[in-house]
């Protein structure tokens, strides 16, 4: 018997910098916020030579990567157009291609595959809002302590298991 199975792509902008370093076989998506994004008219002619498609995530699936953004952390730091990859990746049961750190670290998190065309995340990572006045973790951007500004920090580093 044989299958033919065709693979689903949804890029990020980091993946588009680096497009020429990577191969691959399959349907290429991406967001209408992340071409927006995309500046470069190099990578604009990029983006119809691989006949990259654009679609929006559904609203249900930004949902979803928002409550999963919240539990990692990852939600102070990732852009809309970085979540909208992640929820387009859910819609479409795609894999993603990103270099960006924060967008691997809510794939492993989501158990979105993910393909990279540089640098892979070696550890799984949560943050917190942290007060570096209190040097404690603190729920909300302001410290209710000292009134001083939070920032996401990485407070958990777990090991994964990288095959690739
Ligand atoms: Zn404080």
């Amino acid at each position: 018997m044989f299958y033919e199975i065709k693979m689903k792509f949804v890029l990020d902008a980091s993946a588009f910098i680096n497009l020429g370093e990577i191969d691959f076989v399959g349907e290429i998506f991406t967001t209408y916020a992340i071409d927006f994004e995309i500046r470069d008219f190099r990578t604009k002619l990029l983006l119809e030579a691989k006949k990259v498609q654009l679609r929006a995530p559904t609203k249900a699936s930004m949902k979803e990567t928002k409550e999963q953004a919240k539990i990692t952390g990852d939600l102070e730091v990732l852009s809309e157009a970085d979540l909208s990859v992640i929820a387009l990746a859910l819609d479409l049961k795609a894999n993603i291609v990103t270099d960006d750190f924060d967008i691997q670290n809510l794939c492993l998190q989501m158990n979105i595959p993910f393909f990279q065309t540089k640098t892979r995340i070696k550890k799984k990572f949560k943050r917190r809002l942290y007060c570096d006045k209190c040097k404690k973790t603190k729920k909300d951007k302001v410290c209710e302590v000292c009134g001083a500004e939070t920032r996401p920090k990485v407070v958990k580093v777990e090991n994964i298991n990288n095959s690739s």
